[in-house]
């Protein structure tokens, strides 16, 4: 058995550590690319939305090198992501992929399940191993968003410009060459050593913006065309709003118990979304109106084309730019998104912000505080 999994994000470098830790033979997909796109896009449903089409080019980018098992997260919310797996493993067969699909669901307190689909697919029964596996998984996807978020800090004050994602470059290569938490944990260190020493310039003007809307879309910098490197080397440090490490946390040992990470975002959303309809779209209300709250000096909502609940999410955005007067841009991505009209409208979005930012600044020079 040769499992493979989604690329997304940094999703897979937890998923690789957790297999490896289980002795499961694995095929780590490809790095999404404009071939793993076209492959998906030939072989999906148009108007699906664009997670399904990358997967679809990750598992048969996988396929090619001798995967022949498929594992998935599942969800149980209303949106699309509740019937990829069903979908995914359809499309396949009718290609002549007769693919084993394993779905892991978030267990919703039944782990006797969840923990069985994990036998399946290993060749220990040791629950204990299983366990350990798991939270090793988990401490490596903490760390890999931390990598993330000092890259954030760290590319608006970069002396020499391209030096952090030079470093993040190259530590995507070297994921592939380590094996067991073990060596992922050493190389995420010295990752981050190195990120933390890269030379800043105090004299750049940084401004603050909150990354909200899909979660697939905000942590494939494939799919979002970059936007994390485009925006902090435009001089914005991002907050991004999702990360795989909370979802899981939330998912796979909070809600069984009934607790959550996410109650005061849940909270902050009330006033313009009460319920949940799928997706992260009360997320996104909810981050948009903390982040006004702490004062960032924008927000940038990302989602597929298509993407239900996060069209939802868009048409409250504007009342939330007008309550907390907080700018907002909406980038809408799909197969045909184009790089160049993209960045136009990040860097006009980032110019706004600095001017705003400036006049703000006199006027309060003016009125002498
Ligand atoms: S959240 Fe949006 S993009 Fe993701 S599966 Fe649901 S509908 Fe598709």
């Amino acid at each position: 058995m040769k499992v493979t999994f989604p690329h997304m994000g940094n999703q897979y470098i937890a998923t690789k550590v957790l297999f490896e830790e289980l002795g499961v033979d694995i095929i780590v997909p490809p790095v999404c690319s404009k071939e793993t796109l076209e492959i998906g896009t030939k072989y999906s449903p148009e108007s699906i939305c664009l997670p399904l089409k990358i997967n679809i080019g990750n598992f048969i980018e996988s396929i090619q090198q001798g995967a022949d098992t498929i594992l998935m997260s599942g969800s149980c919310g209303p949106c699309r992501f509740g019937y990829y797996t069903m979908l995914q493993k359809e499309i396949l067969q009718e290609i002549g992929h007769n693919i084993d699909f394993v779905l892991l669901d978030p267990p919703q307190g039944d782990y006797k399940t969840f923990v069985n689909r994990i036998f399946h697919i290993t060749n220990t029964k040791n629950p204990y191993k299983i366990i350990k596996a798991l939270a090793q998984g988990t401490k490596v996807l903490y760390q890999v968003d931390e990598l993330d978020d000092i890259a954030y800090y760290k590319r608006p004050r970069q002396r020499k410009i391209g030096e952090v994602d030079n470093l993040l470059e190259q530590f995507q290569k070297e994921v592939r060459n380590v094996k067991g938490y073990k060596e992922m944990k050493q190389l995420v260190g010295e990752t981050k050593e190195k990120l933390m020493a890269i030379e800043e310039d105090p004299n750049k003007e940084v401004i603050k913006v909150g990354l909200i809307g899909e979660i697939y879309t905000i942590i494939e910098p494939f799919v979002n065309l970059n936007v994390e490197k485009k925006l902090g080397e435009m001089g914005v440090e991002l907050d991004r709003s999702l990360k795989v490490s909370r979802w899981l946390t939330e998912h796979l040992y909070l809600h069984p118990l009934g607790l959550s990470m996410e109650k005061d975002i849940i909270k902050e959303a009330k006033p313009y979304m009460k319920t949940m309809i799928g997706g992260h779209a009360r997320e996104t209300i909810g981050y948009a109106v903390k982040y006004a709250k702490e004062g960032y000096d924008g927000l940038v909502q990302i989602y597929p084309f298509t993407c239900m609940p996060e069209i939802v999410a868009q048409s409250i955005l504007p009342t939330i730019e007008k309550d907390f007067d907080i700018p907002y841009l909406c980038l809408i991505v799909d197969e045909l998104t184009g790089d160049a009209g993209y960045s136009t409208r990040l860097e006009a979005f980032v110019d706004l912000l600095k001017r705003r930012r400036e006049m703000k600044e006199d006027a309060k020079l003016l009125s002498g505080y």
